[in-house]
Formats: C-alpha cells, sequence, structure tokens
C-alpha cells in the first residue's frame, strides 16, 4: 500500500471512530482531500485507494490538475479564497465552492456556470473568529448574502463554512463548531434548507464531527506537510 493510502485508511478509521462516539452514521459524513500544493500523481493515488472528492484553493494550479486528470471522475471543490476575476475557471471546473462570501462573487459564479453543468453547489464561509480571520461573512451578513445567493441561477445553497483559529484547546475546537452549527439552525428556522456543515482539517476534525460536520477538509493527515509559502 502507498504512503497516501494507508494514511486515508488512517483518516477513514479516525472518522468513523468520531462518527460513532457522536452516535452519527458514518455515511453523514464525507470526507473532501485536500490535495492543494500537491501533485497530480498524489490525487491518482488517492483515487487508485478510493478517494473520489478533492479540495482545492488555488485556481490556477487546480485547472492544472483538472486537466490532467480528466480521465477520472473526480468531484473537485474549491476552498481557497476567491478573486473576481477568477470565478470563470472556477465556475467552470468545480463542482463545489465552499469559500464564497460576497454578493459580487457569487453574481460572477452564477453567470458563469455552463448550463450543460449541474448547479454550483456553493457553502458560505462564515467568519467566526471575529479580527483575527479576513476570509468569511461576519455573521450578522450572513442572512442576507444567504437570500441574495438563493436567488441566483446555476447556484445552489447548501451550507456553511468555516476555518475557525487554529488552537490545540479542545474546548475553543468545539465552541467554533458549535457556534457555526448553531448559525445553520437559525438560517434553516428561518426557511433555509441547508444541509452541509464544511467544518473541521486534519488537526480537528474529530470535534467538527462531533458538531455535525458534514463535510471534513483533510490535507496534511492525507498527503503529509505541505511546504511553507
Ligand atoms: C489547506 C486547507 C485545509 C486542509 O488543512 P490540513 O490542516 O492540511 O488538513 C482545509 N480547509 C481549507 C480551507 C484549507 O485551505
Amino acid at each position: 500500500m502507498t504512503t497516501i493510502a494507508s494514511a486515508l485508511q488512517a483518516v477513514r478509521s479516525r472518522i468513523a471512530l468520531a462518527a460513532t462516539a457522536a452516535g452519527r452514521p458514518v455515511a453523514s459524513i464525507q470526507l473532501l482531500a485536500v490535495s492543494k500544493t500537491f501533485p497530480a500523481d498524489a490525487v491518482r493515488q488517492a483515487y487508485t485507494a478510493g478517494q473520489r472528492a478533492f479540495g482545492e484553493s488555488y485556481v490556477q494550479e487546480a485547472v492544472g490538475k483538472v486537466e490532467v486528470l480528466n480521465d477520472l471522475p473526480l468531484r473537485w471543490h474549491f476552498i481557497g479564497p476567491i478573486q473576481s476575476n477568477k470565478t470563470r475557471p472556477i465556475a467552470e471546473n468545480f463542482a463545489w465552492v465552499h469559500s464564497l462570501d460576497r454578493a459580487r462573487i457569487a453574481d460572477r459564479l452564477s453567470a458563469g456556470r455552463p448550463s450543460n453543468l449541474p448547479d454550483l453547489q456553493v457553502c458560505l464561509q462564515v467568519n467566526v473568529s471575529g479580527e483575527s480571520s479576513k476570509s468569511g461573512v461576519a455573521p450578522e451578513d450572513l442572512p442576507a448574502l444567504a437570500r441574495h445567493v438563493r436567488t441566483l441561477p446555476r447556484l445552489k445553497l447548501r451550507g456553511l463554512m468555516a476555518i475557525p483559529e487554529p488552537t490545540d484547546d479542545p474546548v475553543k475546537q468545539r465552541l467554533a463548531f458549535v457556534h457555526l452549527r448553531q448559525i445553520l439552525e437559525q438560517l434553516n428556522a428561518a426557511g433555509f434548507h441547508l444541509d452541509t456543515l464544511s467544518m473541521g482539517m486534519s488537526d480537528d476534525f474529530e470535534a467538527a464531527i462531533a458538531e455535525g460536520a458534514t463535510i471534513v477538509r483533510v490535507g496534511s493527515a492525507i498527503f503529509g506537510e505541505r511546504e511553507k509559502a
């Protein structure tokens, strides 16, 4: 077995344990393998080990991999910051976007989504850490953004995403995830039908699963440490 295959197996076991501990079906949690900075060959190895959904953060790098790997039935998720001049390649190459946080970007993704593709599945990125994070819509501005996105053709609003401030303190990890889940519940109480909570990474996905994560975004625990940019 390759290193990537055995790492994937270990991550799947951790997910299963966390799901069981939380009294949730394992199938309610989707593993997104975050392959940013890793070559197409690493994605291919993960595919061979059964992985289908991959997350990327940098448009140019991602589109290169999408093209090289177009012989495989992969589902690509965009999880990085979105510049307005990069919305078209995102709309054309990805099945999901997790990092939508502005109406103007939503408009451009909607306009750029080819009509022969299924609707682009989107999560709104919420800033649950206050000042310290530059990305994500503030919780108080979220309902207006969600209402706007709901009106746009070719986008399907699925849920929320957050990247909480990194911390080793499991109590603090869990509080950020509780916060995101509560925000989702408030939106659903207000008439949305959101089914996706994209939260949890290599170091904290157990806490995220305990609080209801339906997609965990795991990079280094599968592919190894990334070079520091
Ligand atoms: C890089 C990245 C991840 C994966 O982080 P790891 O700690 O390597 O698991 C998850 N989500 C986002 C948005 C990322 O940019």
